[in-house]
């Protein structure tokens, strides 16, 4: 399968895709990255939102909706084209 994916670091990255900013005055930690919570996005799409972390990889699927991805996770599963 070829995906398209690109990756997102601060707000503006990524443009296609509906990343908003997070709450710049949250001041908790990401369980994930460790990183605070105002330099993170948000992923929008019709039901649900995602946490968007520096570094993630934004995968386009062919529906059109985009969807993060843990970089360590995409590169084990996708291989660069
Ligand atoms: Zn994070």
């Amino acid at each position: 399968m070829i995906v398209e994916a690109e990756r997102w670091f601060k707000l503006g990255d990524v443009k296609e895709a509906p990343i908003l900013g997070w709450d710049k005055s949250d001041k908790r930690l990401c369980f994930y990255c460790g990183k605070s919570f105002a330099k993170h996005g948000r992923c929008e799409t019709l039901e649900v939102y995602y946490v968007v972390c520096p570094g993630d990889y934004i995968i386009k699927d062919v529906e059109g909706e985009f969807c993060p991805c843990k970089p360590d996770i995409f590169e084990e599963i996708y291989e660069k084209l």
